[in-house]
């Protein structure tokens, strides 16, 4: 179950250089993570430079939070699991508490290794609601033991990284455990263009199209929306073509795709 959704450091294939704009979520990552993985060393003396157990990433949906735990893992060269609810119950609920007994050892034998938990709120949210079932509250509880349970020696290289877009849904224990709390909000003006230099990298674009016109006029979208506009706009000379070529007859030879053009999509 787990074997499935790991990925070790070498094969997750998205790096920091990959995220446009959010610098300071980067760079608070850096310090955070990376460097007490990469050189544990530089934080074993003293008791000032305690490993972070736990970090929680919250903001809007489609911010790029479930990029940023990926390309921390290629980042801090570290294994990544990725886990939601239904990953330790669905159809394994009798085994849940097993399941998460397992996680966690499974996990210290492969550290270094960042365990993602998408959507925490709803594998750990607030908890004794009146319709929660009993195994689902047993997981939580072992869930939570074994996150405690964990060495000072490990927790420096057992990470748990929560993320969700509803902090508010989050019970006092499970935020005690996420000491460091950080915002992954929209992104502005700026920090578009940044995002979209990097989904538009690769593409053939209408020769005058202005990057900044389409980053001004993109207000509230996140990073995925953006991504999401770009491939239906990657589409549109796609279906001309097609469209074209039921039109005329075959003989005459196809046109080539035109560039996109992006400004049909405003
Ligand atoms: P959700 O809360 O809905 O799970 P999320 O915050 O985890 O969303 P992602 O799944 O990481 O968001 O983002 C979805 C997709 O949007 C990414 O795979 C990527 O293609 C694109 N994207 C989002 N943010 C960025 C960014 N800052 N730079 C480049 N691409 C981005």
């Amino acid at each position: 179950n787990f074997v499935s959704a790991l990925v070790p450091p070498g094969e997750i294939g998205v790096k920091f250089d990959d995220i446009g704009a959010l610098e300071d979520v980067k760079s608070a990552l850096n310090e955070l993570v990376i460097l007490p993985m990469r050189r544990p060393e530089l934080f074993s003396r003293g008791n000032l430079l305690r490993p972070c157990k736990g970090i929680l990433l919250f903001g809007p949906p489609g911010t790029g939070k479930t990029l940023l735990a990926k390309a921390l893992a290629t980042e801090a060269g570290a294994n990544f699991i990725s886990i939601t609810g239904s990953t330790l119950t669905s159809k394994w609920f009798g085994d849940a508490e097993k399941l998460t007994k397992a996680l966690f050892t499974f996990a210290s034998r492969l550290a270094p290794v960042i365990i993602f938990v998408d959507e925490v709120d709803s594998l750990l949210g607030a908890r004794g609601g009146a319709f929660e079932h009993e195994a689902t509250r047993r997981m939580r509880n072992e869930f939570m033991a074994a996150w405690d349970g964990l060495r000072s020696k490990d927790s420096q290289r057992i990470l748990i990284l929560g993320a969700t877009n509803r902090p508010f849904d989050l019970d006092d224990a499970v935020i005690r455990r996420l000491p460091r709390r950080i915002h992954v909000d929209l992104p502005d003006a700026e920090n578009r263009k940044k995002i979209l230099k990097i989904i538009l990298a690769n593409e053939n674009l209408e020769p005058g199209f202005e990057i900044d016109k389409l980053a001004n006029s993109t207000e509230g979208y996140s990073g995925s929306d953006l991504k999401n506009l770009c491939i239906a706009a990657a589409y549109r000379p796609v279906q001309e073509l097609l469209e074209h070529e039921k039109q005329v007859h075959k003989d005459n030879g196809s046109p080539m795709l035109r560039p996109l053009n992006l400004d049909d999509f405003l």
